[in-house]
């Protein structure tokens, strides 16, 4: 029997139970041939996988995975022998990838334990890709090790979930974000707060505003957009309807930006502690709704903005949902920040 080489010190944030899972099965040497690794966007399903992709090919002798010897570094690098990452192009994962990941599988690793294949966003896998991907699974090579990561499982063939191990990541507590963002990244501890509470608990997403913050400067303006339209007449309000009608692949992200932000609203008039609300940088703007505003009438406009995204969803013309928001948006001139 194994004496524990493997632990659950992984390169990667939070997922505990997940890392526990995958470590006891290696140290009890039961690994499974194929795992799917599933949960929404930019949580870090591949970060995940990789660091699995380390752990059995591994050369400590005292731990693993080390993050240190040529395998850890070489696969972190993606450029280890046993080690490939095939990703959908084009929004699919053709056929063709597949046929050829089923010849990589067939070699004997390099200089690994394991050939280790991550397949990302499978969801995205052709029909006929994920046939092909069948043999493999019924028939796994002793030496191969198949990663697949998917948003969703819904649209995956069952005979190919039945084939693997599901893992399903779930978000992480915003805590834990928080402080990854402040320990390891080096963030301002209220910026990293705010993205904390923004990323719903998905590190990837915290690790993108991080390199582009392009997000957050598009957030800025859409909230800064609607305080202001809160102050304005009618008139203003149709111009500023007509104009976001024009970017009408953006409207759900603003849309569901200006529910959080009537949610939070809602809660303060409801007299929720101000640290759970989500748009913590726009506390002033939302104290003063809450104190302006009736909380029926919060309501009323939180689910205008609700019934506004579903209209879009069913194809309903854009400037008269918008401009039907814009009327059922409160009136009130709201003070600057001191
Ligand atoms: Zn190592």
């Amino acid at each position: 029997m194994s004496n524990a080489l493997f632990r659950p010190e992984w390169p990667i944030i939070g997922h505990e139970w997940a890392v526990r899972h995958i470590t006891r099965s290696l140290n009890a040497e039961r690994l499974r041939h194929a795992y799917l690794i599933s949960g929404v966007p930019r949580i870090g399903k591949t970060t995940f996988a990789r660091a699995f992709a380390q752990a059995v090919n591994c050369l400590s002798d005292v731990a693993r995975p080390c993050g240190l010897c040529r395998a850890c570094q070489m696969t972190a690098q993606g450029t280890y022998a046993d080690f490939s990452l095939i990703e959908a192009q084009e929004n699919a994962l053709r056929i063709e990838q597949i046929r050829e990941l089923t010849r990589a599988v067939a070699l004997r690793p390099v200089e690994g334990r394991y050939r280790v294949l991550i397949l990302r966003r499978f969801h995205e896998a052709s029909p006929q890709a994920m046939d092909a991907l069948l043999k493999t699974l019924e028939e796994p090579p002793p030496h191969v090790l198949l990663l697949l990561t998917a948003d969703t499982t819904e649209s995956l063939l069952a005979t190919i979930k039945s084939r693997c191990q599901l893992l399903n990541l779930r978000p992480l507590p915003v805590v834990t974000v928080r402080d990854a963002l402040i320990d390891q990244h080096k963030v301002e501890p209220e910026r990293a707060a705010l993205i904390a509470q923004l990323s719903s608990g998905r590190m990837g997403w915290a690790l993108d505003v991080l390199k582009d913050d392009s997000l957050l400067k598009q957030r800025a303006e859409w909230l800064d957009l609607l305080e202001r339209a809160l102050g304005e007449s009618r008139t203003l309000r149709f111009e500023r309807a007509r104009h976001l009608s024009e970017n009408r692949a953006a409207l759900p992200t603003l849309l569901a930006l200006w529910q959080s932000y009537w949610r939070d609203a809602l809660l303060l008039a409801h007299h929720t502690a101000a640290a759970s609300i989500t748009n913590r940088d726009r506390r002033h703007a939302l104290e003063q709704i809450a104190r302006s505003v009736k909380a029926e009438e919060i309501y009323q406009t939180l689910l205008a903005v609700r019934r506004t995204l579903r209209y879009l969803q069913a194809n309903v013309n854009t400037r008269l949902a918008l401009d039907a928001l814009m009327l059922e948006l409160p009136r009130l001139r709201l003070l600057a920040a001191p």
